[in-house]
C-alpha cells in the first residue's frame, strides 16, 4: 500500500475562535506549501471533519460552545479519527493543561504566543510520525488476519512454557471478559509430552534454532497427531506453533502402503522387501535367511488359464506359502523382526525372509514345506493344476549384507535351481559366488570389446554338393579378448545375449559383414551372400527386420548379399512372432535359414508354415552318419525328404569326411559346410 509522500499537499484544520491568530496561521501554513481549513470552536472543528478529514488538527483549548479538551476528547472515541494527529495549542505554558491534553489523546502540544517558524516543522514532523503508526498498524492487522487464517495455532510463549499471547481460529473468550488465567504448555500439549516439549523450547531458545516435536493428543475421542515447532524471538521469548498433522500423517500412511504393497496379493512387495533387508542388516548382524521363490513354466499356467485364472492361481499359491511360513500378511502391522514374511517380488516370484532360521538344516525344511504347499494340486476355473518352484537361497551377512546382494544372491540360486531341471532348491555358495563374479568381468570385459576392436568376423563357406561351387558364405563371431586371448562365441553369446549385449554385437556384425559384401563385391563383380547368425534374444528385444533394412540402407547394398540364420530353439520361443519377422524379411528380400534343425524337437510340425528358405541340419546328425544303418542317417534323410519336398533347401553343418559328404548328396541335401572344405577363416 503507498501511503503519499510528505511532500504531497496535506491538509491542515487550524481551529481557534481567535480570527487573527487564524488569518496568520493561513498565511505562515499556505507559504510551506499546506492546505488550510478553518473552524472558530470544537464544533465547527468536528462538523468540518466530518465533511472531509484533514490530515492533522490543530486546536486551541479555549474556546466557546466546545473547548479543545472536549473537541479532542470527542475524536478520539471516533474509529474514524482515533489516529489523526492532533496538536494542542495552549494558551498557558502550565502543566496542568499540557498534562490535561495528552490525557484527552493529544499528539503534541504547543504554546501561545505561537513560534510561526518553529510550527510547519513541528507539523512535518507528527505527519511523518502518524503515517508511520498507520502503517505499522496496517502491518499488524494483516499479519493478524493472516495468522487467523492459517489452521495452526501460533502463540508467544516464555521459555518456561507460559503462553503469553496466543492467535487462534477457535472461538476466543469475550474480549470484554475478565483477563484469562496464566496459561501453560501442559494445557496444549497434555502434563505427559509437557517435559519434552519444554525441552524443545529451551532448545530453541539456546540455540536460535527451529526445534520440533511431534506427539499426539485425545480430542473428541480420536487420537490426533501434532506438531509443536519453536523459534526464539529474542528476549527469551518463542514464537510456538501448534499444527494438527494427522491428516498429512495419514496420506503419508496411505501413500507407503501405495508404494509397499502388492495390491493383488496385499504381501508386502519388492521395494519393501530391499527397504526391511537394509534396515535388518543396519540393526543388527544376527543370521538370517532369504529365499527366492519362482514358480515353473507359470507363462504356461497363463496361457491355459487366461490373465485372471491366472492371478487367481498366483493368490491361492501366495496363501499357501504364508500358511506354510506362518508369515505376516501385511507390511502395514509392523512386523517385529523376529517373523517369517512373505514378500511378492512380481509376477510369478516370491521372496521370504526368515528370521528365526538358524542351520542349513531347517532352511532345507522351510523350502521342502514351501515346494510341498505349492505342489499341492489345486483347482481353478475348473481346471486341475499342479505347480512347482525353484528356490534359491542365501544368508545374511555371508552371502551379502545388503538388501540388493542379497536378493540378487538368492535369485542367482534360484536360476540355477531352475537350469537344473526345476522343481528343486539350491542354496547359494561360493563355486555361484565366484561364476557371478567371472560373469560380471565377462560382461564389463565384451562390453568394452566392442569400442577396444577386439571383434572380428570369420567367414565360412557354404558349397554345392551337385556343383562343388561355392553358394555363400557364414558370418562367425570371433572375440580376442586383449588379456584372455581368443574367447569362445559359445562362452560369450549366451552372455551377451543376457545382458542386451547382443544387440549392439549384433549391429557391429551386421556392418562388418555388409563391409565384407561390399569388398568382394567391388572385386569380383559378383554378390556373394553372407549370413549372419540372429540370436533368439535379438528376436525378442527389438525388430530385426527394421535392424537389417537399416544396416543395408547404412550400406547401400542390395538385400541378395545377405541371409540370416536362426536357430531352431529360437523359432519355437514364439512361433507368431517368429512368422512375422520373416515375413517382414523376405519382403525385404532377404533369404533365410533355420539353424540346428533337428534339435528343437518339435517344429517339423511347424515347418510347413514359416517362411524360410533353407534348413541347415545340425552338426550332431551330420557327425553320425556312417555306411551302416544309424539312427542319424534316418533322422537326416526325414529332415532332407520332408524339407524338400515343402520346398526349402537342405544345407548340412560340420561336415568333416568325404564318407559324410557322398551320404549326404546321394540322400539329396543341396550344400554343406565344415572343416573337409574349410574352416571359418579371416
Ligand atoms: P552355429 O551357427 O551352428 O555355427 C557353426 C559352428 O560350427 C561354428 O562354431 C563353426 O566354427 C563350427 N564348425 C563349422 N564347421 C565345422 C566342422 O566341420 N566341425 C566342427 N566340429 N565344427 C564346425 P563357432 O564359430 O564356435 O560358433 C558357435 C556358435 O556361436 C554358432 O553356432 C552360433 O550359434 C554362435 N555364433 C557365432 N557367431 C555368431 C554371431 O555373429 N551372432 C550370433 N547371434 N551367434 C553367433
Ligand atoms: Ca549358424
Ligand atoms: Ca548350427
Amino acid at each position: 500500500m503507498n501511503t503519499p509522500p510528505i511532500t504531497a499537499v496535506a491538509t491542515i484544520l487550524v481551529v481557534d475562535d481567535d480570527e487573527g491568530q487564524r488569518r496568520v496561521a493561513r498565511a505562515v501554513l499556505e507559504a510551506e506549501g499546506f492546505e488550510v481549513h478553518e473552524a472558530a470552536d470544537g464544533i465547527e472543528a468536528l462538523e468540518s471533519i466530518a465533511l472531509s478529514l484533514p490530515d492533522i488538527v490543530v486546536l486551541d483549548v479555549e474556546m466557546p460552545r466546545m473547548n479543545g479538551f472536549d473537541c479532542c476528547r470527542e475524536l478520539r472515541s471516533d474509529a474514524r479519527t482515533r489516529l489523526l494527529p492532533i496538536m494542542m495549542s495552549t494558551g498557558l505554558d502550565d502543566t496542568e493543561s499540557v498534562t490535561q491534553a495528552y490525557a484527552v489523546g493529544a499528539t503534541d502540544f504547543t504554546t501561545k504566543p505561537t513560534n510561526w517558524t518553529a510550527l510547519p516543522h513541528q507539523l512535518r514532523f507528527l505527519l511523518r510520525a502518524a503515517r508511520n503508526l498507520r502503517q505499522v498498524r496496517e502491518y499488524a492487522e494483516q499479519n493478524d488476519a493472516l495468522l487467523r487464517a492459517l489452521p495452526d495455532r501460533v502463540m508467544r510463549m516464555s521459555v518456561d512454557g507460559e503462553i503469553l499471547e496466543s492467535v487462534w481460529t477457535e472461538p476466543s473468550a469475550d474480549p470484554e471478559a475478565a483477563a484469562p488465567p496464566r496459561q501453560f504448555i501442559s494445557s496444549l500439549v497434555g502434563t505427559k509430552i509437557a517435559a519434552r516439549a519444554l525441552a524443545s523450547l529451551r532448545e530453541a531458545s539456546e540455540s536460535g534454532q527451529l526445534s520440533t516435536i511431534e506427539y499426539e493428543v485425545a480430542e473428541d475421542h480420536a487420537v490426533r497427531a501434532k506438531e509443536l515447532r519453536s523459534v526464539s524471538c529474542g528476549a527469551g521469548e518463542l514464537v510456538v506453533v501448534e499444527r494438527d498433522v494427522t491428516e498429512a500423517r495419514e496420506a503419508q500412511a496411505r501413500l507407503r502402503q501405495l508404494a509397499y504393497i502388492d495390491s493383488m496379493t496385499g504381501l508386502p512387495n519388492r521395494t519393501w522387501l530391499l527397504d526391511d533387508l537394509d534396515r535388518r542388516s543396519e540393526a543388527s548382524s544376527q543370521p538370517f535367511a532369504m529365499l527366492f521363490i519362482d514358480l515353473d513354466q507359470f507363462r504356461l499356467v497363463n496361457d491355459l488359464l487366461g490373465y485372471d485364472g491366472g492371478n487367481e492361481a498366483l493368490t491361492t499359491i501366495a496363501e499357501r506359502i504364508a500358511v506354510r511360513l506362518a508369515a505376516k500378511s501385511s507390511a502395514t502391522a509392523d512386523v517385529d523382526g523376529y517373523e517369517n514374511v512373505l514378500v511378492r517380488l512380481g509376477g510369478d516370484r516370491f521372496a521370504a525372509i526368515c528370521p528365526q532360521c538358524d542351520s542349513p538344516e531347517s532352511l532345507r525344511a522351510i523350502a521342502a514345506n514351501i515346494s510341498a504347499a505349492v505342489a499341492q494340486p489345486m483347482l481353478v476355473t475348473g481346471q486341475e493344476l499342479v505347480v512347482t518352484t525353484s528356490i534359491g537361497s542365501c544368508w545374511y551377512p555371508d552371502d551379502g549384507t545388503n538388501g540388493i546382494r542379497l536378493l540378487q544372491n538368492a535369485e542367482m540360486a534360484a536360476r540355477e535351481a531352475k537350469s537344473a531341471g526345476r522343481n528343486t532348491h539350491y542354496e547359494f555358495t561360493s563355486s555361484l559366488r565366484r561364476r557371478a563374479a567371472e560373469h560380471v568381468d565377462l560382461v564389463a570385459r565384451l562390453r568394452r570389446a566392442i569400442e577396444n576392436d577386439e571383434l572380428q568376423l570369420h567367414f565360412q563357406p557354404k558349397i554345392s554338393l551337385g556343383t562343388g561351387r561355392i553358394k555363400g558364405f557364414e558370418a562367425l563371431l570371433r572375440w580376442h579378448c586383449a588379456r584372455d586371448g581368443w574367447v569362445a562365441p559359445m562362452r560369450f553369446i549366451p552372455v551377451a545375449e543376457e545382458s542386451g549385449l547382443i544387440i549392439p554385437l549384433t549391429e557391429w556384425v551386421l556392418r562388418s559383414a555388409l563391409r565384407t559384401a561390399q569388398f568382394w563385391h567391388s572385386h569380383l563383380q559378383q554378390i556373394v551372400p553372407i549370413a549372419v547368425n540372429i540370436s533368439a534374444r535379438q528376436f525378442a528385444l527389438r525388430e530385426p527386420a527394421e535392424l537389417i533394412a537399416q544396416a543395408l540402407r547404412n550400406a547401400n547394398m542390395p538385400a541378395q548379399c545377405l541371409e540370416i540364420e536362426l536357430t531352431e530353439s529360437a523359432v519355437m520361443i514364439d512361433i507368431a512372432k517368429t512368422v512375422e519377422v520373416l515375413t517382414d524379411l523376405r519382403g525385404l528380400g532377404i533369404r533365410s535359414s533355420i539353424d540346428d534343425f533337428g534339435t528343437g524337437h518339435s517344429s517339423l510340425a511347424y515347418l510347413r508354415d514359416l517362411p524360410v528358405d533353407a534348413v541347415k541340419i545340425d552338426r550332431s546328425f551330420v557327425t553320425g552318419l556312417d555306411a551302416s544303418d544309424s539312427a542319424s542317417n534316418h533322422v537326416c534323410q526325414t529332415i532332407v525328404t520332408l524339407s524338400r519336398g515343402l520346398g526349402f533347401e537342405v544345407i548340412a553343418e560340420g561336415v568333416e569326411t568325404r564318407q559324410q559328404q557322398e551320404i549326404l548328396r546321394a540322400m539329396g541335401c543341396d550344400q554343406a559346410q565344415g572343416y573337409l572344405f574349410a574352416r571359418p577363416m579371416d
